[in-house]
């Protein structure tokens, strides 16, 4: 373990996910002395990546949108420093997503690009070419008029998508069914319900149609790039220490405590974990019952079951592209699913290969599943760092599983058997595990079109130098959790001061 040596520090982060690295990243380079506070082996949250049998698996990251020249993620980045360092590869232009459904041949590829994807769209639907146009023209409208998303100054103009259910929009754009599901496809980005607000589905879908890339050798070298970044800048990464409590006196917060029992000091906290376990840690009258109440009730997303396969060489070919599949033409009902419709729908994404380009050699494949299902092993506990192996039964219960979804990838690739060498599987457990989430999900708070307001959560607290970041707060996904990360670092210097470094920052390197 590293030593803290009971420093003061300008500002301690507790969590090394995304939204933690990003504001680190951020106010290490503004010169103030960052001390990120992680409880696991690994930094990096939802970005972390194992390796089995030679090869990268990541966990939490399999695309990124925006990440073209002209798109703000890629500015940000290029901002923070790790831009011209990652290891990007762009997806099939033709189709970096195909949507599939059981009872269908006809694959629905997302042409890259808007005018790829109306070109590739109109060929699936010659008869809704009229629809797809007002879907690209509503996306776009919609994205603009959040100005953040743009890196421009300024509140949202239009709040309309906010209250207005994704759902409820794609069934008045069009009568044609497959047409509405096949838009609404990949809405497993979003673990899309009947409550998903409008809002939600264009902000993640845009800037995968604007630009999708895969990152070779994991998601895992945003977090290591923004690592190097933040203790070049004099910071400090504690990792294997975990936050037991953020101390408040006199309405203030002065230090948090770690499990260790020792105490770190700064004059500025920000948690990247989730709110309501924020405020569990957090002892203080300045903060409401019924403000705690809320954060506490507010719904989280569903959890994931995942299967890491491994491939034998040279029997699956690499596509750059990822399928989702439905067993029927709903995608709204995914997450309701019954012992008997499980899996229902998957996500297949390839991992980039290592060693042969025309072959996968790795494959992630996602499905839903609810914590209720690992209910029966909830007071188990593992990770790298503690490595309880569950029981016999929890393994059968994972094979099961897996080969039930095994089951439903063979009918629309049919040779994947013969193309497996191993199979890992990952359960809510897992994520509850390494996240330290109550119950694994996998985005976050529920954002709810029947009550925006309600799943909005500021970044600023009533203790005025403990601040909020993360998936929980605006939006989840790199994209969405690195402006998440904005909006907390604004909190702290400026929405003006920020945006300008940023455009300064890409005048310089255009
Ligand atoms: C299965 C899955 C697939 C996904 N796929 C994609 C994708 O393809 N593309 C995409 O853009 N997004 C994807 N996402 C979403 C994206 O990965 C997340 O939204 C994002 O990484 C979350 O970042 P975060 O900052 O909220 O932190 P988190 O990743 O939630 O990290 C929080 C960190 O806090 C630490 N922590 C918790 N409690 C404590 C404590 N008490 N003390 C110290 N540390 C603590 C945790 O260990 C963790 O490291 C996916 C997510 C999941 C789960």
């Amino acid at each position: 373990m590293q030593s803290t040596d009971n420093k003061k520090y300008d500002v301690v982060i507790i969590g090394s996910g995304l939204g933690g690295m990003v504001c680190g990243t951020i106010l290490s380079k503004e010169r103030k002395r960052v001390c990120i506070i992680e409880k696991n082996e690994q930094i990096g949250g939802s970005l972390q990546t194992f390796r089995r049998e030679g090869v990268t698996f990541d966990t939490g990251v399999h695309y990124i949108g925006g990440l073209a020249k002209e798109n703000s993620l890629y500015k940000i980045f290029n901002y923070l420093g790790i831009m011209h360092r990652l290891e990007t590869v762009k997806m099939d232009e033709e189709g970096y997503d195909v949507v599939l459904f059981k009872d269908d041949t006809e694959e629905y590829p997302y042409g890259m690009g808007y005018e790829n994807f109306k070109r590739v769209m109109f060929a699936k639907f010659p008869k809704d070419t009229e629809a797809i146009e007002t879907y690209c023209k509503d996306m776009k409208r919609i994205c603009d008029s959040i100005p953040l998303y743009n890196l421009r100054e300024g509140e949202p103009e239009d709040l309309s998508a906010m209250a207005t259910g994704a759902k409820d929009y794609f069934e008045k754009l069009t009568p044609n069914k497959k047409l509405q599901n096949v838009l609404a496809g990949t809405n497993l980005l979003y673990a899309g319900t009947e409550k998903t607000p409008l809002y939600v589905h264009a902000l993640v879908v845009n800037s995968y149609i604007e630009s999708a890339y895969k990152l070779k050798n994991g998601g895992d070298q945003i977090a290591k790039l923004m690592a190097r970044i933040i203790k070049e800048n004099g910071g400090e990464i504690l990792r294997k220490h975990q936050v037991r409590s953020i101390d408040v006196e006199n309405g203030t917060a002065k230090s948090v405590t770690l499990s260790t029992g020792e105490k770190i000091e700064a004059e500025l906290f920000i948690s990247n974990i989730h709110p309501a376990k924020t405020l569990a840690m957090t002892e203080t009258d300045a903060i409401r019952p019924a403000y705690r109440n809320r954060i506490k009730s507010l719904e989280n997303s569903i959890s994931t079951f995942v299967l890491y396969l491994i491939l034998k060489p040279n029997t699956f070919p690499f596509r750059n592209r990822n399928y989702y599949y439905f067993d029927e033409t709903d995608v709204w009902k995914c997450t309701d699913y019954t012992a008997e419709t499980w899996p229902y729908m998957y996500a297949m994404f390839e991992e980039v290969p290592e060693k042969q380009a025309e072959f996968a050699e790795a494959i992630t494949v996602m499905t839903y599943m609810r914590f209720d299902e690992v209910e029966k092993w909830k007071d188990t506990f593992h990770t790298t760092l503690e490595e309880n192996n569950r029981d016999e039964e929890y393994q059968h219960f994972k094979r099961q599983k897996a080969e039930k979804l095994l089951d439903t990838i063979a009918l629309k690739f049919p040779n994947i058997r013969e193309s497996i060498q191993t199979y890992y599987t990952s359960s809510p457990l897992s994520y509850r595990d390494y996240m330290g989430t109550d119950d694994g999900n996998m985005y976050g708070i529920v954002k709810d079109y029947n009550e925006p307001v309600k799943t909005m959560i500021s970044v600023k607290t009533k203790v005025p130098n403990l601040l909020l970041t993360g998936q929980n707060i605006n939006l989840h996904g790199v994209l969405g959790v690195t402006e998440s990360a904005l909006v907390t670092c604004i909190a702290v210097l400026g929405q003006e001061y920020l945006l300008n470094k940023i455009s300064e920052a890409n005048a310089q390197t255009a």
